[in-house]
């Protein structure tokens, strides 16, 4: 289960929080480490602070966009210093980790990490299915990058320790992330030929409409008819 729980790190500028969150997630018992468009290299600074975590540093993937990164998920959190006026779907780290933790009974789950400088943009942000917030003082509430990483990754462990005495029920199975994806251009792709958005001022109806579904969660089942549906409405615009 905990192989199934990837901590992404979305743009890093400082090399020794990617060796700090090394070490953070593997205390933890996490091991898996995906580095979306890294403004640092994995160097000797970042081996030093990883201590005796070099090896995930070794096998950590690295790719270019968050999609990329969370495309096989099926729960994806992003952790985020403060609401963005988005008003997404929000977790608590405690509420997070049971999430992660159930769903990864099945299939593969996601937490996000943000920049050093200005974390996540909001377009990032809503790639998520919930966001995190570490109630911090709200006079100074951001923490270092990889101390974020490891206050995530103590509650999934807790959450994992709690599910060997008492195994969580069951998931239900949540469409993978590339697949709500295609979804999404699907539906704006309907939307732009029956008209209902206008092609030069689509205004802020798919970001809307991306935060009613994240809300919903839709199940694989759930998807499949909405996908039908688009497709009746295609045939309808095509006449
Ligand atoms: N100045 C940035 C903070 C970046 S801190 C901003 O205002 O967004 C780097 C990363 O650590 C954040 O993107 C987030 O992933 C994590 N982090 C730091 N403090 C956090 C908090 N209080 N709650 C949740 N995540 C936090």
């Amino acid at each position: 289960m905990l192989n199934r729980i990837k901590i992404v790190l979305v743009g890093t500028t400082h090399s020794g929080n990617i060796g700090s969150s090394a070490r953070a997630m593997k205390t933890m018992g996490l091991s898996e480490l995906v580095l979306v468009n890294p403004q640092a290299s994995i160097d000797g600074k970042a081996m030093a602070l990883a201590a005796g975590a070099g090896d995930i540093l070794q096998q950590a993937q690295q790719v270019d966009t968050l999609q990329e990164a969370i495309a096989d998920c099926a729960l994806v959190v992003a952790t985020s210093a403060r609401q963005r006026g988005l008003d997404w779907p929000t977790l608590n780290p405690r509420e997070a980790g049971q999430k992660l933790v159930s769903t990864s009974q099945e299939q593969a789950v996601a937490i996000v990490f943000g920049r050093e400088s200005s974390g996540l943009s909001n377009e990032e942000l809503q790639f998520s299915d919930y966001h995190v917030v570490i109630d911090a003082n709200p006079q100074y509430s951001s923490l270092n990058l990889s101390q974020a990483v490891q206050l995530l990754s103590y509650e999934v462990r807790m959450a994992y320790l709690e599910h060997q005495k008492e195994p969580l029920p069951e998931p239900l199975p949540y469409p993978l992330h590339e697949d709500l994806e295609k979804f999404y251009t699907h539906l704006e792709s309907s939307l732009l030929s029956s008209g209902f958005i206008v092609k030069n001022h689509p205004g802020q109806i798919m970001s809307k409409l991306r935060r009613l579904f994240q809300r919903a969660r839709p199940e694989v089942a759930e998807l499949n008819i909405l996908r039908g549906i688009l497709s009746s409405i295609d045939k309808l615009s095509r006449k």
